[in-house]
């Protein structure tokens, strides 16, 4: 991994922070354990890791990509990273992102911009943009990202990987630093649907450190690699197909469609009628979510504290104005007025409304159909700078990736083609914890 990253991260820089001498001495131990015998040593023995930086690593330094955590080093690891160790991979250091998850681009990161592989002058998407770029540039074969609203989802599409979303639920938040809790999912990110499975294995099961944690048996994910959809229902919905989706990559997918049919899979439209009211409702949720979860950012308790406040209030917000970046500042001014009490009603209630009847919508059609299916993102990766001044038109990007975050179901996104040199992502979604047919689904096509 390590001659691997001299060779590419100058130009790819998907890393915050390389851990080589805290991965050499992981390795030693693990060498040390062969030595002794050779039985079983776990899922993942000796395998590579990269994390992406907002899952806390006890003595790796853990920013978030943010200035406010940039000297942040936590005393514990999150349970993945400690399931990892279990299961006998090494971490290797911790990928760029969007600051505190905030972005689709990388570009909201505090420290630097990660670049596609693919093409350099391209962004690799976000929030989880670095551990994508990661596994596309082969500086590691695993990687471990957050999906909020796509951010595991939309960079692996857009730099020609496998990325998933589990259901909520199924992967312990513990130690993962919180944007939206009701929305926010770890997940993996790897160069194949396998080797998802593997590292899905590793990392899924009750916690009870995280209180929405689901309590349920986690069926064997490789053995679902079946290579058999013969008969499965799959369902397109029409919404996913419509005007604001790129025509070469809408032929993409249909190319993706005759694939599964050819597999014996049945396929048929069908529509998911509030998919429109998926973006406003889900920047209202997250923002609000992010405004409560920041404030412990107060320049006491974590990273960050302003030189020379006159009071305490005074530290608060000189510690928050320097260290929060402008997007991180947007959403937390978006979500405290959204949860304002004379606004509550209007936007709050309203949007929670919305999500129950996109869940509805998705109740409806996997009452009929085992799987559906749609294109990950709208475009294939965009120019880096081209959407930075445009929140609005950044926001719409994730208008595919959105609608399994406020419902809870689980969604892998897999290579799907090319336009004009750049990948395009075949988005699959599962019944609620049924991400074993997820794999199943990705990993036949594929
Ligand atoms: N792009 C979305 C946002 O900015 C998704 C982020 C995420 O999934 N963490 O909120």
């Amino acid at each position: 991994s390590y001659t691997r990253i001299a060779e590419v991260e100058p130009r790819v820089q998907a890393f915050l922070k390389l851990d080589e001498e805290g991965a050499r001495a992981a390795a030693a131990q693990l060498d040390e354990l062969l030595v002794k015998d050779n039985s079983d040593k776990g899922l993942l023995f000796g395998l590579p890791i990269g994390i992406k930086d907002n899952i806390v690593t006890e003595g790796i330094t853990t920013t978030c990509a943010s200035k406010f955590l940039a000297n942040y080093d936590p005393i514990y690891d999150a349970t993945v990273v400690r399931k990892l160790k279990a299961a006998g991979s090494v971490t290797i250091g911790k990928l760029n992102m969007d600051e505190f998850a905030m972005g689709g681009s990388n570009e909201n990161s505090a420290f630097h911009p990660t670049y596609n592989p693919w093409n350099l002058e391209h962004v690799p998407g976000g929030s989880s943009g670095g551990s994508a770029a990661a596994v596309a540039a082969g500086e590691v074969y695993f990687a471990l990202g957050s999906d909020t609203g796509g951010s595991i989802r939309q960079p692996a599409a857009y730099c020609g990987i496998v990325g998933m979303k589990p259901t909520y639920g199924l992967v312990s938040r513990f130690g993962l630093v919180a944007f939206a809790s009701s929305l926010d999912q770890i997940g993996p990110l790897t160069k194949n649907v396998e080797d998802a499975a593997y590292l899905l294995q590793a990392i899924a099961g009750h916690d009870g450190m995280d209180s929405t944690s689901a309590k349920v048996d986690i069926p064997d994910y490789r053995a679902a690699l079946t290579g058999d959809i013969r008969g499965l229902r799959v369902a397109i919905p029409k919404e996913y197909m419509g005007n604001g989706i790129d025509p070469e990559v809408k032929e993409r997918i249909q190319e993706a469609i005759r694939v599964l049919e050819s597999l014996g899979a049945v396929c048929e439209e069908v529509s998911l009628p509030h998919t429109q009211y998926a973006v406003a409702a889900y920047y209202l949720l997250a923002s609000s979510e992010a405004s409560s979860n920041l404030a412990r950012f107060d320049g006491v308790r974590y990273g960050k504290r302003a030189d020379n406040p006159e009071n305490l209030l005074d530290l608060y917000h000189k510690s928050r104005s320097e260290g929060f970046g402008p997007e991180v500042k947007r959403r937390i001014m978006l979500g405290t007025y959204a949860l304002s009490s004379g606004y509550y009603d209007a936007y709050y209630l309203k949007a929670q409304k919305v999500r129950t009847l996109i869940k509805q919508d998705f109740d409806q059609v996997f009452a009929n159909y085992d799987i559906v299916i749609g294109p990950t993102a709208p475009t294939t990766a965009f120019r880096i700078g081209e959407q930075v001044d445009n929140p609005l038109t950044m926001y719409l990007n994730d208008i595919l990736t959105i609608p399994v975050n406020l419902s809870g179901n689980p969604a892998i996104s897999v290579p799907c083609g090319m336009v004009n040199g750049l990948p395009v992502g075949l988005q699959i979604i599962g019944k609620t914890l049924d991400d074993a047919m997820v794999l199943r689904v990705a990993h036949a096509f594929e």
